[in-house]
């Protein structure tokens, strides 16, 4: 699944924030990550695929800072419900 589209529409802060989405802002690292809990199927995907930039239980529980960028796209790529989505900002 892409993770920079919703709806097929390519993702911006306020379609995201509108369609509730919560987002963990990068500073190092260039990508915005935006998480809904409510569309989240606890599939896992995203624990498995960096466990610095997700823990479960930590607060905040995504820390963009924590991964590669390319990387962290691509274990945003597997999310199978559409719960994450990115914004890469270079
Ligand atoms: S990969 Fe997506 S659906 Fe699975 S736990 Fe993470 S956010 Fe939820």
């Amino acid at each position: 699944m892409d993770a920079n589209k919703f709806n097929g529409e390519t993702v911006t802060d306020e379609l995201l924030k509108e369609n509730g989405y919560r987002a963990y802002k990068g500073t190092e690292q260039p990508i915005d990550i935006y998480y809904n809990i409510k569309t989240c199927t606890h599939a896992g995907e995203c624990v498995r695929g960096n466990r610095d930039v997700f823990e479960v239980g930590r607060r905040p529980w995504i820390i963009p800072d924590n991964g590669q960028v390319d990387q962290v796209i691509e274990v945003l790529n597997r999310c199978p419900s559409g719960a994450l989505k990115y914004i890469r900002k270079d």
